[in-house]
C-alpha cells in the first residue's frame, strides 16, 4: 500500500476569519480538518503543517503588493485556527508531525517538503487546508509535476472565492489527475 502523508495548508486565524479571511467557509471546515489531521497522527502516517510566513515590510517579497499583512511572524494571526491548534499543541512533539513555515503559495517553493517526502518513501498526498485555488492548488500542481498521487478532501478546503473553489476541484480531478473525495 501506498504510503500517504497529510498536507495541512494555511488553516490560521488570518486565514480563517484575521487579516485576509476565507470567511464562512474555512469556519465550516474546522471539525473536518481536525479530524483528519487526527486520524492520520493516530494511524501513524506524516502529517505536515505548511504555514505561510511573513515578515513585516518585506520589499522583496511578491505578496506584498498584492494582499494586505497576513500571518506575520509571531503574530496571533499566525496561530492555527481553533480545534486545529488544540490539536497540534498536544501533539508538537509526535515523531510524525511536521510543522513548516513556507513563503509562497506552493508548500514545495524553497522549502525541504519533497526531501521529507521521498526520505519516507511517501508517494500518496492527501491536502487540506485554504485557499482551494490559491495555495492548495500551488501546491497541488508542484505535487503533479513531482509524480506524486494526490487526494483532495473536499469537505476540508476552502476559499474565499466561491468560484475559484469550484473551478480548483475540477481542475484537480481534471488536470492533475487528484481524487476527490
Ligand atoms: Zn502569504
Amino acid at each position: 500500500m501506498a504510503k500517504r502523508a497529510l498536507i495541512n495548508i494555511d488553516y490560521t486565524i488570518d486565514f480563517v476569519n484575521g487579516a485576509l479571511p476565507a470567511g464562512e467557509p474555512a469556519e465550516k471546515i474546522e471539525q473536518k480538518i481536525s479530524a483528519l489531521t487526527e486520524e492520520f497522527l493516530a494511524n501513524g502516517d506524516f502529517v505536515v503543517l505548511a504555514i505561510d510566513l511573513h515578515r513585516e515590510n518585506d520589499e522583496l517579497h511578491p505578496e506584498t503588493k498584492l494582499f494586505p499583512p497576513h500571518n506575520l511572524e509571531g503574530t496571533k494571526g499566525r496561530e492555527l485556527f481553533g480545534s486545529l491548534n488544540d490539536l497540534y499543541k498536544r501533539n508538537r512533539d509526535a515523531e510524525n508531525l511536521y510543522y513548516m513555515d513556507k513563503t509562497r503559495y506552493s508548500a514545495f517553493a524553497g522549502t525541504d517538503l519533497d526531501l521529507k517526502l521521498r526520505a519516507r518513501e511517501i508517494t500518496e498526498l492527501h491536502l487540506v487546508g485554504v485557499c482551494t485555488d490559491i495555495c492548495v492548488l500551488h501546491t497541488a500542481i508542484d505535487a503533479y509535476n513531482r509524480g506524486y498521487t494526490i487526494i483532495i478532501h473536499k469537505e476540508a478546503v476552502a476559499s474565499f472565492n466561491q468560484k475559484g473553489h469550484v473551478w480548483a476541484l475540477d481542475h484537480f480531478e481534471h488536470s492533475l489527475g487528484a481524487k476527490i473525495i
